[in-house]
């Protein structure tokens, strides 16, 4: 029986929802595979919540190590849970998020399991007729997407970017199975040691977290207008964004850039200002929940994915609509 797995991720006690994204994308695979999807989720403290949260938002069954020694994440630790759990119940496909605990724990797994592995995918499929796992990622600095299989060894294995998804809604009424294994433990077989947890303070700009994401472009026209940008997000306690030719021109920097080659962002609301709607940056953007694009370019690519479209010129739109905003703003309050 054909199985696919996720890796939940479980840090300092509680679930992060990128599991719940990567069930969201194990679904339709399993649905067209008619197998069973199945989270693992490794750490200590794990709670029966966090298991049953993981059944609500889609696992069919749950795999669930819960150790002391697996408080912090240790890749040697980790790599042998999961290598002992790939080995018992051979899963077919099994993927995690590009996290840096993805990024770290999963190439390590595949190389010891002599499987390929795909890392940060914007899309998975599955082959009509093989049953192949599709795996499409941007190759050649982005120029183009390249589609990979791994036809002849199991599990078939990838890591997904975050944010590419929306989390899997939680349905309390669903019913999974949950398969229990013991942590052998066995340090001199671990080099690593842990020391510290140090939270990165560099990365200041959180747009992936941002439920309201204002983002400009070339359209702009120069840097100094990216000040009416930071007036609406402030407005709306979001963030800014960038395309890539504006962190280019140097009027934003790179961590605000959304797109391919920047950031996934999937915001309740993502404003598009000024910005053509390449494909590189649509590759960014185009799961978040509503978009609204202004552009004086009826045609301009954008309004493609936009839920709202306002054609004219953002220097005469912006400023009598910050004004709106901020009137509405001071009447509820
Ligand atoms: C390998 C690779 C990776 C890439 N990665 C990314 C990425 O991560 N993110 C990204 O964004 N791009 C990326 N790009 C670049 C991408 O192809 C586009 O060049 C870029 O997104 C265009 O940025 P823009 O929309 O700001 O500029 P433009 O395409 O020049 O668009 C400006 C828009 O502003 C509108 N405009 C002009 N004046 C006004 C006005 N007064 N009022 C209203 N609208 C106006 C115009 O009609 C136009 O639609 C990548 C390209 C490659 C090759």
């Amino acid at each position: 029986m054909k199985e696919i797995w996720t890796l939940a991720e479980f840090r300092c006690g509680s679930l992060n929802s990128i599991s719940f994204e990567l069930l969201n994308r194990g679904k339709e695979l399993a649905k067209k595979l008619d197998a069973p999807l199945s989270s693992v989720i490794i750490g200590n403290n794990i709670k029966t919540e966090d298991i049953n949260e993981l059944i609500a938002r889609g696992a069919d069954k749950v795999y669930v190590v819960n150790d002391s020694h697996l408080e912090h994440f240790i890749v040697e630790s980790y790599a042998k849970v999961l290598i002992s759990l790939l080995k018992e119940f051979k899963p077919d496909i099994f993927f995690a998020a590009a996290t840096t605990t993805g990024r770290t724990l999963m190439p390590y797994v595949a190389i010891k399991m002599k499987t390929g592995l795909t890392a940060d995918c914007t899309g998975l499929d599955i082959e009509e007729g093989t049953g192949n796992l599709l795996q499409t990622r941007p190759a050649i600095g982005g120029n183009i997407l390249a589609t990979i299989k791994t036809p002849n060894t199991r599990p078939q294995m990838s890591t997904v970017r975050p944010h590419s998804m929306k989390p899997m809604a939680a349905d309390e009424s669903r019913k999974g199975e949950v398969i229990k294994r013991e942590f052998i433990d066995d340090s001199s077989e671990v080099k690593t040691k842990f020391i510290k947890f140090l939270k990165d303070e560099t990365q200041q700009v959180g747009i992936q977290d941002a439920k309201i994401i204002v983002a400009g472009g070339r359209g702009l026209g120069k840097a100094e207008n990216f000040n009416a940008l930071e007036e609406l997000a402030e407005i709306f306690g979001g963030e800014v964004g960038a395309s890539r030719d504006v962190v280019d021109k140097n009027w934003m920097t790179y961590p605000h850039q959304v797109g391919l080659s920047g950031k996934t962002v999937s915001p309740n609301l993502y404003m598009a200002i000024g910005i053509s709607g390449a494909i590189q940056h649509i590759a960014g953007m185009q799961t978040s929940e509503n978009i609204i694009a202004i552009n004086n370019d009826p045609d301009a690519q954008i309004f493609k994915v936009a839920d709202l479209g306002i054609i004219g010129d953002l220097n005469e739109i912006l400023p009598p609509l910050i004004k709106g905003i901020k009137e509405y703003k001071k009447k509820e309050a």
